[in-house]
C-alpha cells in the first residue's frame, strides 16, 4: 500500500503556501480540520504543557468570573500548531460565553468589522487569528472598540457624511499572532493579558500522542508514543498529524497497534527522521552550509536559493531549527550550527569550529 507525502492544500488563512506539501508543516492543512475538531481539548485542565501560560490565564479567568465582568483582552503569540485558537477557545468555555473566530485576512473591509463588532454579545469571546495580517485602517477602528466599546462609524458619503459613535457591549477580545513583533506599539498596549506559548518538551508531547490515541481509539504504547512525540518538532498539531499517519501503517501492517518498531518504521518510510526534519529542513540546512559556506546569509536570498517565500521559512522553518540550536540568526544573517554540521554529516571547517 502507497502512502502518499502530505499532499493537501495549506489553510488560506495561514497564507503560507510553499509549507503546503509538508508533512511535518506546522500549519493547518486541509484535512486537519475535521480531526482537529475532534482532538482539541475543551477546558484548560486538559491543555497540555504551557505551564506559565495557563496559571496566567487562570488566575486572570477566576478573578474576571469572581467580579463578574469581561475578561480582558488577550493576545496569545508564538508559532504555528502551539495551540493559540484551542487556548481561544477554552477561554470561551471556561467563562461560558459564546465564541466567534475570525481572521485578519478574513476582514477586508470597515463593514466587515463593523457588522462583527456591533453584533457581539455581552461578554463572549471574539478570536481574530493573524492579527498581524490586519488591515492598518481596520486596526485603527479597533482601538476604541477595544478600549470604549464605541465604534466610530460613517453615515452617508462625500460632504453629507457625518461620523455617529455607536456603543457596542463589552466584550472579550482574544487574538493570535506568529508574529507580534509585527504588532504596532498601539495595538499591543490594547492587550491586558500577553501569552506567550513555546514549543513542547518530549514529554509534554506524549502526553497529546497519549491523548489523542485515546479520543481516536486507537491502541498505543508509552514507547510507541514517546517516538512519534520525538520527531513532532514540539508541535501538538504535527504530533496528532504524525499519529494518524502511523495509525494507517500500524492498520495495514502491525494489526492496528502502534508500539516503538511500527511508529519508527511507519515514519521512516514516511521521511521524517529522528529530529522531526523532513527533506526541507535537510535543503534548508545543507543550502546554508554548502552553497554560503555555513552563512551568514540573508533570509532574501537564503528564500531565493530554495525558492521558498520568505514568510514561511521565517514563520514557520526556522523557528524549531533556531529552538533545537540547529540554526543561528544573526544581524548578519542566518548561520548553520556545529549540530547542523554533525545531523548531516558534513565536516564543520576548522575556522568556523573556533567558535
Ligand atoms: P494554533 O492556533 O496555535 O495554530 P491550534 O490551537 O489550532 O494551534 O492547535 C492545533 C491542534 O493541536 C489542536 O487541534 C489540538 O488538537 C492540538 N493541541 C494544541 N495544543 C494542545 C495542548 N496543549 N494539549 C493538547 N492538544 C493540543
Amino acid at each position: 500500500m502507497d502512502f502518499p507525502k502530505n499532499k493537501a492544500k495549506i489553510d488560506p488563512n495561514q497564507g503560507l503556501k510553499g509549507d503546503a506539501d509538508r508533512l511535518v508543516s506546522a500549519g493547518r492543512v486541509d484535512d486537519d480540520a475535521a480531526f482537529e475538531l475532534k482532538l482539541r481539548p475543551t477546558r484548560l485542565m486538559e491543555f497540555i504543557g504551557q505551564t506559565k501560560a495557563k496559571e496566567q490565564l487562570a488566575i486572570a479567568l477566576e478573578a474576571a468570573k469572581s467580579r463578574g465582568e469581561a475578561l480582558d483582552h488577550v493576545l496569545l503569540f508564538g508559532p504555528p500548531g502551539l495551540g493559540k485558537t484551542t487556548l481561544a477557545t477554552i477561554i470561551a468555555n471556561e467563562l461560558g460565553v459564546g465564541f466567534q473566530q475570525t481572521s485578519g485576512p478574513a476582514l477586508q473591509i470597515q463593514g466587515d468589522l463593523t457588522a462583527i463588532l456591533t453584533n457581539v454579545r455581552e461578554r463572549q469571546v471574539l478570536f481574530l487569528d493573524e492579527i498581524h495580517r490586519l488591515q492598518p485602517v481596520l486596526e485603527e477602528k479597533l482601538y476604541t472598540a477595544l478600549e470604549d466599546y464605541k465604534l466610530d462609524i460613517m453615515i452617508g458619503q462625500g460632504p453629507a457624511a457625518r461620523t455617529h459613535v455607536m456603543e457596542i457591549r463589552p466584550f472579550t477580545f482574544v487574538a493570535a499572532t506568529t508574529r507580534p513583533g509585527l504588532l504596532s506599539s498601539p495595538l499591543r498596549s490594547r492587550f491586558g493579558i500577553l501569552l506567550r506559548l513555546e514549543f513542547y518538551n518530549d514529554d509534554e508531547l506524549r502526553f497529546v500522542v497519549e491523548r489523542s490515541a485515546e479520543v481516536l481509539n486507537v491502541p498505543i504504547d508509552r514507547d510507541g508514543a514517546a517516538e512519534i512525540a520525538m520527531r513532532s518538532r514540539g508541535t501538538p498539531r504535527i504530533a496528532n498529524r504524525l499519529l494518524r499517519r502511523v495509525r494507517d501503517y500500524a492498520q495495514v501492517r502491525a494489526a492496528g497497534k502502534i508500539d516503538r518498531e511500527t511508529a519508527q518504521k511507519a515514519l521512516e518510510m514516511l521521511e521524517v527522521d529522528a529530529h522531526g526534519f523532513d527533506e526541507l529542513d535537510r535543503r534548508l540546512l545543507r543550502t546554508i552550509i554548502e552553497k554560503y559556506d555555513g552563512g551568514p546569509v540573508g533570509l532574501n536570498t537564503l528564500a531565493a536559493a530554495l525558492a521558498e517565500e520568505q514568510d514561511a521559512l521565517e514563520e514557520v522553518y526556522e523557528p524549531f531549527l533556531i529552538q533545537i540550536g540547529f540554526l543561528d540568526r544573526t544581524p548578519r544573517g542566518r548561520v548553520a550550527t556545529r549540530l547542523a554540521y554533525e545531523h548531516l554529516g558534513i565536516e564543520m571547517p576548522r575556522k568556523l569550529s573556533l567558535f
